[in-house]
């Protein structure tokens, strides 16, 4: 892992080192005074990012969430490094689709295994 044991080295222009995967990140100032890490380099279309992740550049310089609904198909927004971070674990990015998941495991615990192919003799009937 690239960085470990470094901890977060300033790499100057308002980027740090991931400290879990030793990349570049953004540091961002929000409309709320607030900062986020963001992948740098990256603007993707916001369709293809979900909901509540997506962050739109601000004239002036900062960034907020995008909450267009339904969502602008030129508009293109930026995601935080702990999305895309190789070394942490991933949100929950589509709850909806967890819950229909557990839903179907739970469901296919259900289900009676299919009879074990049989070799058993033939019951002898007369
Ligand atoms: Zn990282």
């Amino acid at each position: 892992m690239r960085g470990s044991g470094r901890g977060i080295a300033r790499i100057g222009g308002g980027q740090f080192r991931c400290p879990l995967c030793g990349l570049p990140q953004d540091r961002v100032a929000t409309l709320e005074h607030d900062w986020v890490l963001l992948e740098p380099g990256m603007r993707v279309p916001a369709h293809l990012v979900p909901a509540r992740h997506r962050w739109i550049e601000l004239s002036d310089g900062r960034v907020a969430m995008y909450g267009v609904c339904p969502v602008d198909g030129t508009q293109r927004c930026r995601i935080e490094h702990r999305l895309a971070c190789a070394e942490q674990r991933r949100p929950d990015l589509w709850p909806c689709l967890t819950t229909l998941r557990d839903e179907n495991k739970r469901m296919a615990r259900r289900q009676e295994p299919p009879p074990p192919p049989g070799d058993d003799p033939l019951p002898d009937v007369g």
